[in-house]
């Protein structure tokens, strides 16, 4: 049996109270169904917003236009939406217009899957269910309210929808609402990026993002959202497996993981009768950022995975001193090092390598954290001077040779970091300066 916070039905309540009807409705029933706990609660009501906005003192109008408010009651904030039917979609996005509707029924009909179409009166318990919802929710099948073709040309994100569903839930595509996606997979490009971005994010939040992944491949989907990642099978099936191997809740290493050789089918040469995928990092790195670019990734998300996918293919071994591991550390940067060092591991683990096989990697992570533990340089500013020293005390003007010597002496430092302090490090860039640029400082 389904339980509902009290101060859902104290919420209900207030709407009986004034002669007005108030349903759960959306994912919130859905979840509650599937018997996960439930964040969000959305609402669906017979009262306009006004009249909401009359009812509760603190109301914020989130979506006027759409009839939603926001009303802050009891410390939860409750999105209240008012029954509404939704009127011709010209062009695969959005409604042109949204008109109110007299009862639930009709709010129901508008609404995309089975599974999300169901409404629950939290007083009575009372379910409207008039698309058999519970029944999909009970065999795990995701299904189309209506003809499902009609309703993804009404809206095509709902294609996009439906395989995020899939990952997210671990249902199933029912047959009818599959095959009604490839004959309208190009009606995907009308819709806007920012929203395909939200469902991606939800989708790599997911356990196993490649279920999604995969879906949008049999669907026809990818190709036109993603030609990037539509690659031949082994190497679309081992994207997929990296991207699964890294747990979820890092998002910008699972982006990575999916992008990480997408670049591979055109630096595929053979040489010496061998295959060889020179230079596949950078190219990789490169189709990353257009397609983290066309989906509006913001600049720091974008960079990051670019920087991962761009420095995946380092090599390590067991001899490598430790000034070598101070300037991998280096080169990448301390706030990358680890996600690029799991990026590698989750690699191995999507070619099927065991936990012993990426022994190497982690003995590389643990050298790493010592030398992150031990305070060590690893860059200019880590330095025991500034540049501003090397004006007053050696009598540099300002201007590139600065940067120089600090990186001279940086480079000093990550070959031996007891050289880091301030007489020592003025000895080095003197006699630097005056080798290089002779007696005049300038
Ligand atoms: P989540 O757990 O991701 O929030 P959700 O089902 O609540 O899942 P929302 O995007 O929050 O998804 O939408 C809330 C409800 O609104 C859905 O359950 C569905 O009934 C309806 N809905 C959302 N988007 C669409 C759409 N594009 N077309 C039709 N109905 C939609
Ligand atoms: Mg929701």
């Amino acid at each position: 049996m389904v339980r509902i916070p009290s101060s859902v039905r104290r919420f209900a309540r207030s709407f009986a109270d004034n002669g007005h009807e108030l349903y759960l409705v959306g994912g919130a029933v859905r979840d509650l169904f599937l018997g996960k706990r439930v964040e969000d609660f959305d609402f669906a009501t017979d009262a306009l917003p006004d009249t909401v906005r009359s009812i509760f003192r603190r109301v914020i109008p989130t979506g006027i236009r759409h009839g939603t408010v926001t009303v802050l009651f009891e410390g939860n904030s409750f999105e209240v939406t008012t029954y509404r039917s939704d009127g011709d979609y010209s062009d695969s996005r959005r409604p042109d217009t949204v008109s109110f509707a007299p009862s639930i029924r009709e709010d129901l009909a508008r609404r995309d899957f089975t599974m999300n179409a169901i409404a629950l009166d939290p007083r009575s318990m009372d379910v409207v269910d008039p698309y058999q919802g519970r029944e999909a929710i009970s065999q795990g099948r995701i299904v189309a309210v209506g003809d499902a073709a009609i309703r993804f040309a009404e809206d095509a994100l709902r294609m996009v929808r439906a395989v995020r569903f899939a990952a997210q839930l671990r249902f199933d595509l029912d047959t009818a609402t599959q095959a009604a996606i490839l004959p309208l997979a190009e009606r995907i490009l009308a819709v806007a990026r920012e929203r395909l971005n939200r469902e991606y994010a939800k989708i790599m939040e997911s356990e196993r993002p490649s279920v999604a992944w995969r879906l949008m491949r049999e669907t026809g989907l990818l190709p036109v959202v993603a030609p990037e990642l539509d690659v031949e099978d082994d190497l679309f099936e081992h994207l997929l497996a990296t991207c699964d191997c890294v747990p979820a809740g890092n998002a910008p290493l699972r982006w990575a993981a999916l992008l990480h050789d997408v670049g591979k089918p055109e630096c595929a040469r053979i040489v010496d009768g061998r295959m060889t995928f020179h230079d596949h990092d950078r190219v990789s790195a490169r189709r990353a950022e257009d397609f983290l670019d066309r989906y509006r990734f913001s600049k720091a998300e974008r960079e990051r995975i670019v920087h991962l996918v761009r420095n995946h293919m380092f090599g390590y071994s067991p001899e490598w001193s430790d000034a070598a591991v101070r300037r991998f550390l280096h080169r990448l940067g301390r706030d990358a090092v680890e996600d690029v060092i799991a990026l590698r591991i989750a690699d191995a683990c999507g070619k099927g390598a065991t936990l012993r096989m990426t022994e190497n990697l982690r003995s590389l992570k643990k050298r790493v954290d010592e030398v992150l533990g031990q305070g060590q340089p690893l860059t200019v500013s880590d330095l025991a001077i500034t540049g501003t020293d090397l004006m007053t005390e050696i009598g540099l003007s300002p201007g590139p040779r600065i940067g120089i010597l600090l990186h001279q002496l940086l480079e000093t430092c990550l070959d031996d970091p007891t050289q880091n302090e301030r007489g020592r490090l003025l000895a080095i860039a003197g006699a630097f300066a005056r080798e290089t640029w002779g007696g005049s400082a300038e």
